[in-house]
C-alpha cells in the first residue's frame, strides 16, 4: 500500500506527497512507509548529523556541540528526528540506527580533537538503545576506534531510562567506567524522583527547552528553572539549559546560576561544513569541563 502511495505521489510530483497522504487521511502510510524505509536507509546513506554548538553563557565561548540526526529521504525531503526516532524506536532499528550516529559523531570527534579543537561531543541516545545489551560494548569500541579522552564524548539521555533504575543504574555504572559524560536531557518534563537521580552517576542536567523559554514571562516557569538549578547544585549536577532562543533568558540563566547553554539565540544545528568553519574559525575554547 505504500508503495502505491509511493507511485502516486511521485507521478503527480514529489512535493505533493504529504498532500497526498493528508487527503487519503492516511498518516499511518506515511508512518508504514518510514519504517519499510528506515531498513534501507542506513545502507544508502541517508542519514546524516548536524551539530549545535554548545556555549558557556558568560563568555560565549563554544565547549561543545550536541550531535542531531537527520534522514534525507529520497522522496520525502529531509525528515527531523522528532517524527522518525519514535519509529525507530517501536521496531528497534534505533540499535542499529543509534550505533551508527555514535560512530559517526566518535569519528568527527576524532577528526576536531587531533586538529586541536577541543570541545566535547553530545549524542542523544534513546531509551531502548541504551537498554540494548550491546551498547555499552558499542560506546567502547566507538571509544577504542577514536582515540580521544573519553571524557570528550558525552551520552543524552532522557528521564525515561529511571522506570527501569536496576538496569540503568548498572549501565550508567558501566559508562562510568569506561569515562564518557552523562546528561539527562529535556530535565522537568519527566517524572524521575530526585531520591532515585541523586544516585546516579550522572554529571549533566539538561533543563527542559520548555521551561527556558517560558522563563522571563510565566512566574512559574522561573521558579522551576530556579529550583532545578538549585537542585542540581545540592546534588552536585552541571546544569545546561537548552532552547534559549532571547538574550533576556541567557541573562536570567545566569543571575541564576546556571552558566551553560544551547539554542537559537547562540547557533541552531550547523551542517558540518558550517559547524567546521565555525571551530576552525574561532580557536578559543571555554575551558571548562
Ligand atoms: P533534544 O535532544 O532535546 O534536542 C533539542 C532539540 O531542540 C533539537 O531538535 C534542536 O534542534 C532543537 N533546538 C535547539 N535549540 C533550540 C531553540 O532555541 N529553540 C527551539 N525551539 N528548538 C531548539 P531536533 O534536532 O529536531 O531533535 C529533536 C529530538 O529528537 C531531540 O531532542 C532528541 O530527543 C531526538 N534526537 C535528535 N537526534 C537524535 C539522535 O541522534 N539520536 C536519538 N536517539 N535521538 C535524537
Ligand atoms: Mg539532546
Ligand atoms: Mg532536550
Ligand atoms: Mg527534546
Amino acid at each position: 500500500k505504500a508503495d502505491i502511495a509511493m507511485y502516486l505521489a511521485k507521478k503527480s510530483g514529489k512535493n505533493n506527497f504529504k498532500f497526498y497522504v493528508h487527503e487519503q487521511g492516511s498518516l499511518l502510510d506515511r508512518k508504514f512507509m518510514l519504517e519499510h524505509n528506515l531498513k534501507q536507509a542506513i545502507d544508502h546513506h541517508e542519514f546524516y548529523l548536524e551539530y549545535q554548538p554548545k556555549l558557556e553563557l558568560q563568555t560565549e565561548h563554544i565547549y561543545g556541540v550536541e550531535a542531531l540526526v537527520r534522514w534525507k529521504h529520497p522522496e520525502l525531503g529531509v525528515i527531523s528526528p522528532a517524527e522518525f526516532i519514535p519509529i525507530a524506536e517501536e521496531s528497534s532499528l534505533i540499535v542499529p540506527l543509534g550505533k551508527w550516529i555514535l560512530q559517526e559523531a566518535g569519528k568527527q570527534n576524532k577528526k576536531w580533537y587531533d586538529a586541536g579543537i577541543r570541545v566535547k561531543m553530545a549524542v542523544n541516545v534513546s531509551a531502548k538503545q541504551f537498554e540494548d545489551p550491546h551498547f555499552v560494548d558499542t560506546v567502547h569500541q566507538v571509544l577504542s576506534e577514536n582515540q580521544f579522552p573519553p571524557q570528550y564524548l558525552g551520552l543524552e539521555i532522557t528521564e525515561s531510562v529511571m522506570q527501569n533504575i536496576h538496569q540503568s543504574t548498572l549501565i550508567l555504572q558501566e559508562l562510568k567506567k569506561l569515562g564518557v559524560k552523562i546528561s539527562i536531557d529535556d530535565f522537568g518534563t519527566g517524572y524521575s524522583s530526585l531520591s532515585v537521580l541523586s544516585k546516579l552517576p550522572i554529571d549533566f542536567i539538561k533543563i527542559d527547552q520548555s521551561f527556558v523559554h517560558e522563563s522571563t514571562t510565566n512566574p512559574i516557569a522561573a521558579s522551576l528553572v530556579k529550583t532545578i538549578v538549585e537542585m542540581g547544585k545540592n546534588l552536585h549536577f552541571e546544569l545546561i539549559a537548552e532552547g534559549i532562543e532571547k538574550k533576556e533568558q541567557a541573562e536570567f540563566l545566569i543571575e541564576n546560576g546556571c552558566y551553560r547553554g544551547q539554542g537559537y539565540f547562540y547557533s541552531p544545528p550547523l551542517s558540518l561544513a558550517e559547524v567546521e568553519l565555525l571551530l576552525y574559525k574561532n580557536q578559543i575554547w571555554a575551558s571548562i569541563e
